[in-house]
């Protein structure tokens, strides 16, 4: 009690301290309003979010940017999915001469993927739910053997209890609840539903609806129900789901499933929240333009993680909960920005340089999303996209300088740029960096990201104002003023380079083939929507484009990225196979041979 009584002091002390100094830090102001507790870490869409936005937007007008031409005000609102919850689903069962009616959450739940439906019929019992493609040498289905065309298949939770670690390991990847889905519904199924067996942990509990699987339906009304629900459907089964379960869990893949006595009616609603999250973005006009591509864009997250209760953080148990202060990651790029913006004020420039702070980054660069689908300029008319995030931590005079292969101009506007500055440079090739900068370089245009790197308060309730190194974070302002003047100054706008990822298809390990495609994650689709195809990959030679929706490859339809991945496990390098997809509302298909994955 008293070190915390102490840590206030300080904190308050040096606050009153730097504001009577003679030679303020510039960002400083910024940051430690951006991550004070008031704002409650920012989580977009949230109280804080919306104040946070504001300040922004009144930090950007006193340096003397404008809304953007044609806009009242500086504020982009965008809409995303912000979680699930259940929305009233139901289960009957019928048979015996009677019927029981379930709809409390505790005794059946839809799943987050689940579809929204009403069905009915006979259920059949599949075990685990599992099947191991052939190609992983090892042969686990638990639909051998079973008819379970357009009958519900009702599953149990995780994998086989009592196996050997290796099978455990090779059985667990295909546990996800999300392959369960993908295997029932290829098998025909018309519903799915999951419980927990009797000797696995939380046994008999329904799931708790997770929202890091809301942004697609799986393409089946899917559900969690009690150990109660399944009991009474197992009533005077040939075996109850005690010894079904026991039979199961030696890991012998030959205990066959059967169909249970009852019909059941069941309902899935899935409410999607939809909130709002904003962007602020203002600009600074040029003294009169003489160049091609006429805008710069300057960029940085404002958002960052709440309380961590979205899955993301990385706080330890004691802190789980608290206020994520996310005063690195990112009130620092943040603030530089809005010091950028200062400094930029009083310069001619050639080209507008605008600046945008983005929201929604932090659950998956939604905000810069919604700016490139949908931007305010032609992005033909930008010449290049410079980003900032967590900025604030410098040691030993590094910066790194990421995207520099986007274009041929970067290596030699950062080396004059640093003549001044003296940092210790590293730059990076690859604009594949999991920041919003990614969503412009995969629009085609010039990027570059600084960042002065991770650090073991990285999202954590622990990256707070007092850590920032506001001296070096002052020189990343000034150093980075400079690259955009000179691009904004630029007689040629720099040229596009088009880098390939380093590691593109599937992340399972499982996965031996490459099909050169560039999922685009954040946007909601019946299928696989491409962000992009890499260059000279196999989804480029076979015309694939951005854009285009992918629904089935190799006979294998997708509704999701998660059956993408699952579908790519079963592809051979150098076989051709045929992918159908949808471009412009349009039914195509092409052939796609896979290449092998180095
Ligand atoms: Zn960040
Ligand atoms: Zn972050």
């Amino acid at each position: 009690m008293k070190r915390i009584l102490l840590v206030v002091v300080v904190v308050f002390s040096t606050a009153v301290s730097a504001q009577q100094t003679a030679v303020a830090s510039r960002t400083r102001p910024a940051v430690e309003f951006l991550a004070s507790d008031r704002l409650e870490g920012r989580d977009t869409g949230s109280p804080g979010e919306r104040m946070a936005g504001d300040y922004i937007a009144m930090q950007l007008a006193r340096a003397g940017a404008k809304p953007l031409p044609a806009h009242r005000d500086m504020f982009m609102p965008f809409e995303f999915t912000a979680g699930t919850r259940d929305g009233g689903s139901t289960l009957t069962i019928r048979g015996g001469g009677g019927q029981q009616a379930f709809r409390d959450p505790e005794q059946v739940q839809a799943l987050s993927f689940s579809d929204d439906a009403t069905i009915n019929g006979p259920v059949v019992f599949a075990g685990y739910g599992l099947v191991v493609p052939e190609s992983q040498g090892f042969g686990y289905d638990s639909y051998a053997g079973l008819d379970v065309k357009d009958k519900i298949v009702l599953v149990l939770h995780y994998f086989p209890e009592d196996t050997d670690a290796k099978t455990k390991a090779a059985l667990a990847r295909y546990s996800d609840l999300r392959y369960k889905a993908l295997a029932a519904r290829q098998h025909g199924a018309k519903g799915l539903l999951i419980v927990i067996g009797p000797r696995s942990p939380n046994a008999g509990q329904t799931l708790r609806m997770t929202s890091d699987t809301a942004l697609s339906g799986s393409g089946i009304p899917a559900a969690t129900i009690s150990g109660a629900v399944a009991n009474a459907m197992f009533a005077g089964a040939t075996k109850a789901l005690a010894a079904a379960q026991q039979e199961l869990d030696s890991g012998n893949p030959h205990v066959p499933g059967f169909t249970l006595p009852s019909q059941i009616d069941l309902t899935t609603k899935v409410v999607r929240e939809r909130q709002t999250g904003r962007n602020v973005i203002a600009y600074l006009p040029a003294a009169n333009v003489t160049a091609d591509r006429p805008w710069v864009i300057v960029g940085a997250h404002y958002d960052h993680l709440g309380h961590g209760t979205r899955g993301t953080s990385l706080a330890g148990k004691e802190e789980a909960g608290q206020i994520h202060h996310g005063a690195d990651d990112n009130a620092s790029g943040t603030s530089a920005v809005l010091a950028i913006a200062e400094k930029l004020a009083t310069t001619p420039l050639r080209r507008n340089v605008m600046f945008t702070l983005w929201s929604g980054e932090e659950i998956g660069l939604v905000g810069s999303n919604a700016f490139v689908m949908n931007p305010p300029v032609p992005l033909n008319q930008v010449a290049a996209y410079l980003n900032f995030d967590m900025v604030g931590r410098m040691q030993n005079n590094k910066l790194a300088a990421d995207g520099v292969a986007s274009s041929p101009a970067w290596a030699r506007i950062l080396e004059r740029a640093n003549i001044a500055a003296g940092f210790d440079l590293a730059t990076n090739d690859d604009p594949y960096q999991p920041t919003d900068s990614s969503n412009f370089n995969q629009a085609g245009l010039p990027t570059l990201f600084f960042t002065t790197g991770s650090h073991p308060d990285y999202h954590r309730p622990s990256d707070t104002a007092d850590k920032i190194n506001y001296e070096d974070l002052d020189r990343i302002v000034d150093f980075a003023a400079a690259v955009i003047q000179a691009t904004a100054n630029a007689d040629m706008a720099p040229a596009f380079t088009k880098v390939d990822p380093p590691n593109t298809g599937a992340t399972l390990a499982g996965v031996r083939v490459t099909t050169g495609t560039i999922p685009d994650y954040t946007t909601e689709a019946k299928g696989l929507l491409l962000a992009g195809v890499v260059g000279g990959g196999p989804a480029e030679k076979a015309g694939l484009m951005k854009g285009d929706i992918i629904t089935e490859i190799a006979g294998q339809s997708i509704t999701n990225i998660y059956d993408y991945t699952f579908a790519l496990e079963l592809l051979k390098a150098d076989t051709p196979v045929k992918v159908v997809f949808m471009r412009n509302g349009q039914r195509r298909e092409v052939e796609l041979t896979p290449a092998g994955r180095r």
